[in-house]
């Protein structure tokens, strides 16, 4: 009732109505729809997952040609033949680590640079690997840009992960090697969990959820995934 009464106000004092500097993000109505209809129906209901996609504009990761379609459901071209993955999956393997508060999380394979913000809206800390400098580049500018201070980003070969900065009690990797970074394993932290896509280049690749407790490493596949391939610098 009450917007209405103000409306008859402005009316009768002649006063025209003007979009205030703070009116809603245009965007912000997609993220919410994204959340309603690829997350929640399909059963992604980690609370702070679902906050975090609805607040990272994920239009601002992608190129300036392709955000009509940032908010669908596939994934989408980035440059350099590599991809940011369907918001499901971003949803999926965010949840699967449980991140929390106080979690210090390490990603493999920046990107777009999105899956970053999305653990940095949930997250203490996020360290971010990035094999092609061009892409690296680009992600830290536009994370700079929509001022997240507590991603650390470096240019490099995530395969042998980031040593100074571990142990991690989370960690994600968006590439799909054929094995599981012995180094990752290493750098995880005893009651930690990383999910990993984890096959051959062309199909046939599981997200895997890793967990450690008491020194064990534990595995199970979660759903099978089309992931770019995880490159080595040598190659
Ligand atoms: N998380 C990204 C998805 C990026 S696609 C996002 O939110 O947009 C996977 C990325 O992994 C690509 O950018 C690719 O260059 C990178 N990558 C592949 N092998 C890598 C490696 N060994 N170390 C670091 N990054 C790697």
């Amino acid at each position: 009732m009450r917007p209405v009464r103000h409306l008859a106000v402005f009316a009768a004092l002649g006063l025209t109505l003007v979009a205030a500097p703070d009116a809603p993000d245009p965007w912000q109505a997609r993220r919410i729809l994204m959340v309603e209809k690829q997350l929640e129906l399909r059963e992604i209901s980690h609370p702070a997952t679902l906050a975090a996609m609805r607040q990272v504009p994920r239009h601002r990761f992608v190129p300036a040609d392709l955000q009509p379609q940032a908010y669908d459901d596939h994934p989408l071209p980035i440059g350099h033949g590599q991809t940011i993955s369907q918001p499901y999956i971003v949803a999926c393997m965010t949840e699967q680590l449980a991140p929390t508060r106080t979690t210090r999380v390490l990603e493999i394979g920046t990107g777009s640079g999105y899956q970053a913000a999305v653990l940095a809206e949930i997250c203490a800390e996020v360290y971010t690997i990035e094999i092609i400098p061009d892409l690296a580049d680009q992600a830290a500018t536009v994370l700079r840009s929509l001022g997240y201070k507590n991603i650390k980003a470096r240019t490099g070969d995530g395969w042998k992960g980031w040593p100074e900065a571990a142990p991690f009690d989370a960690i994600i990797v968006t590439a799909a090697p054929d094995t599981i970074p012995p180094a990752l394993l290493a750098q995880l932290k005893d009651g930690g969990r990383m999910i990993i896509p984890v096959g051959p280049k062309a199909g046939a690749q599981d997200l895997v959820l890793v967990t450690k407790r008491a020194g064990k490493i534990t595995q199970r596949p979660v759903i099978p995934v089309r992931f770019v391939p995880f490159v080595r610098e040598r190659e």
